[in-house]
């Protein structure tokens, strides 16, 4: 269509700017109004955060699989006027090729090489949140449970996080900026002004998962405890990754709800 798609959504880099477009960036923003679509919302959890965010400011959200991160991340960006990069896309980007190419995307002497040679791009359309794959755009291929897999997989390379790390860090200095991730508090933007640590219990998380499964009738005959134990697993994998685990950032601020 006639959508003009940019890089980076926006630069703020005076008061002026931030007050003339985005007079709620500098108000106060109560997380409250995050919803969520299962039932059991977390907004009691959240209710009584306040954030006072001013341009150039950063938030980090992190949180291990199905913790809702990616939820509250949306929901605040879109209040807060500002750009939310989901930095999973970009893994599962990679895990995709990977698979598309037949190679095991847990061996690394395979995938350092192939990672070297591979462009992976994110564009914000419309506000929307577009990854590209060596130039192709396949933000709508890499929401499968076979990506899943192999993100979390190709996640545990170091070469993979170097490069995509990078790439993240590059558009946050441009950017006043969300990101949700294992390892943004603690690695990515250590110094983000605002950071969260959205926790659930892994039995919530896939209750909330099935939830969502069968309401976009993607379950593919999957019990609960094949959802709870697949949560389990990649909290397991990227918990114990020896490069930059998911990890609550000592300053973070945890947001907890059962
Ligand atoms: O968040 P999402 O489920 O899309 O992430 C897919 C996988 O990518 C995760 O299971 C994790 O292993 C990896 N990942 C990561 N670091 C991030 C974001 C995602 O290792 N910052």
């Amino acid at each position: 269509g006639s959508e003009m798609c940019i890089r980076d959504r926006l630069h703020i880099s005076s008061e002026q700017t931030a007050d003339t477009v985005l007079p709620k960036l500098t108000g106060d923003i109560v997380l409250s109004h995050v919803t969520f679509s299962y039932p059991g919302a977390a907004e009691p959890a959240l209710s009584d955060i306040s954030l006072h965010i001013r341009p150039g400011q950063r938030v980090a959200i992190i949180g291990g699989t199905g913790a809702g991160k990616s939820t509250i991340a949306k929901s605040l960006a879109k209040r807060l006027g500002i750009m939310h990069l989901d930095t999973g896309a970009m893994y599962r980007a990679a895990g995709k090729k990977a698979l598309d190419l037949g190679i095991n995307p847990a061996d690394r002497d395979r995938i350092a090489p192939m990672i070297a040679s591979t462009h992976i791009d994110v564009v914000f359309c419309a506000g929307v949140q577009r990854v590209f794959l060596d130039g192709v755009d396949i933000t709508d291929k890499i929401r499968t449970q076979d990506v899943s897999k192999a993100a979390s997989d190709i996640g545990t390379i170091p070469e993979v996080r170097v490069k995509l790390v990078e790439l993240q860090r590059g558009i946050a200095e441009r950017n006043s900026i969300i990101m949700d991730g294992r390892d943004i508090g603690s690695y990515v933007l250590p110094d983000a002004e605002f950071k969260f640590y959205i926790t659930a219990d892994v039995k919530e998380r896939a209750r909330r998962r099935m939830f969502d499964l069968r309401r976009s009738g993607t379950d593919g005959g999957r019990t609960y405890e094949d959802i709870e134990r697949e949560i389990a697993n990649r909290d397991r994998v990227d918990s114990t990754r020896e490069f930059a685990p998911l990890k609550r950032a000592a300053d973070a601020i945890p947001v907890s709800y059962t």
